[in-house]
């Protein structure tokens, strides 16, 4: 059987992938099994910003698996120590807490949420709060999903956990209305992604700092798919000149090559988790520690964020320009942006697979929007090509 009909035949039905087969790639191209290239403006969802199968990525992944790929945090591994400091000094923050995937460091953040207000803020056990935002992704886990706003990331999986409660996203008065004694965090993506790379008003995060700063709430910034350059900074709360207490990254803090996440936040807060109270078998794994230090060292020797941001410049200057009768707004930041069609235009799918048609790869989100995220090491000639594709899909 061929890969797609073996796919169908045994695997769960939770995906409806567009139907090209990826054999392998190389920076910004992928192939598919016939040998045809494409451009990947989606970069598995940022978590390729470095570029697919980047060598020093690659090297660190083979150096580190000959010599030890998983110790347990049973035991202390070599690699350990040097990824806490390179994150940390990356960061700004004292502490890490390394995770795998972006739905366990967004876990992580809740439960040291909730342990930070019991044992620091003096809320009453079973009363914290945590405030997240509507049409927010923050993971598929039961809890995540619980406070979700999609109907579909619910039905049919209740019930869910308590202790969350949703706002308007980018409305600051809403927050300070609501966050009071019993909250012990807002949870929030700097720009929203899979709700269609939704931008908040200018000073959003800002009024959520001070608003969170004074009522003794911690703000958490979940940069998963945000952060690590994709909008032109190396982290998107920069864009608001704030700082957050708690920031969560994954995604493309391993470059693709492996699951990577982490959770980094002063001593005082982080300082709330003694030995016990949480940990992960593959968490903090000396492949994923040294795997996840040269995908940083990558972001910053090759200069991506800076690439990121000149080049989404150029890119979004042309969207806006283009005259197309099937599209409403072009938004984003960086390397971030959302092509969002007139509800007349019938979807965004259908032009995704006109896309694919012509060697680009992109993929709606919420039905209607075309997110182009290429990873951050495309030039300036390679996005002039897709930029052509898109303009001639879209202006057809
Ligand atoms: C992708 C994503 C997550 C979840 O990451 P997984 O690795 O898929 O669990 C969480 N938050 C945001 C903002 C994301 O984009």
């Amino acid at each position: 059987m061929k890969p797609t009909e073996l796919e169908e035949r045994y695997g769960a039905r939770n995906y409806a992938p567009l139907d090209i087969v990826i054999e392998r790639a190389e920076g910004v191209w992928v192939w598919d099994t016939s040998g045809r290239r494409y451009l990947d403006c989606l970069a598995a969802y940022s978590a390729v910003n470095q570029g697919h199968c980047h060598p020093r990525i690659v090297e660190a992944l083979v150096k580190q698996s000959r010599k030890v790929a998983v110790t347990s945090r049973a035991f202390r591994n070599a690699e350990l120590g040097a990824f806490f400091r390179d994150v940390c000094e990356l960061t700004g923050f004292e502490r890490a807490l390394p995770m795998n995937t972006g739905a366990e460091a967004v876990e992580t953040a809740i439960k040291l949420a909730r342990k930070w207000a019991y044992t620091r803020k003096g809320v009453a056990p079973g009363n914290a709060e945590i405030l997240a935002f509507a049409n927010n992704f923050h993971g598929r886990t039961t809890t995540i999903v619980g406070f979700s706003s999609e109907p579909q990331y619910r039905d049919g999986f209740g019930p869910f956990t308590p202790g969350f409660e949703l706002l308007p996203f980018g409305d600051a008065s809403a927050a300070r209305a609501a966050v009071g004694p019993n909250t012990a965090a807002v949870l929030v993506e700097p720009i929203q992604g899979e709700g269609g790379i939704v931008v908040p008003p200018d000073g959003f995060l800002a009024q959520l700092r001070e608003v969170c700063s004074e009522r003794n709430a911690l703000l958490i910034a979940d940069e998963i798919q945000s952060g690590l350059g994709r909008t032109g900074r190396m982290f998107a709360h920069e864009h608001d000149g704030i700082r957050p207490d708690v920031m969560l990254l994954g995604k493309a803090l391993s470059g693709g090559l492996y699951p990577v996440s982490v959770v980094v936040a002063d001593a005082e807060i982080l300082d709330v988790f003694r030995p016990g109270d949480h940990g992960s078998t593959y968490g903090g794994n000396p492949i994923g520690a040294a795997v996840a230090r040269a995908a940083l060292s990558v972001l910053q020797d090759e200069g991506l964020v800076e690439n990121s941001a000149r080049l989404g410049e150029v890119a979004l200057r042309r969207l806006r320009r283009m005259r197309s009768p099937l599209v409403r707004e072009v938004r984003g930041r960086g390397l971030w942006i959302g092509i969002e069609l007139h509800e007349s235009a019938g979807g965004a799918r259908p032009y995704c697979e006109q896309l694919a048609e012509r060697g680009l790869l992109c993929k709606e989100t919420h039905d209607h929007v075309i997110r182009f995220a290429p990873p951050l090491v495309i030039g300036e000639k390679e996005l002039n090509w897709a930029l052509d594709r898109i303009e001639e899909v879209l202006t057809a």
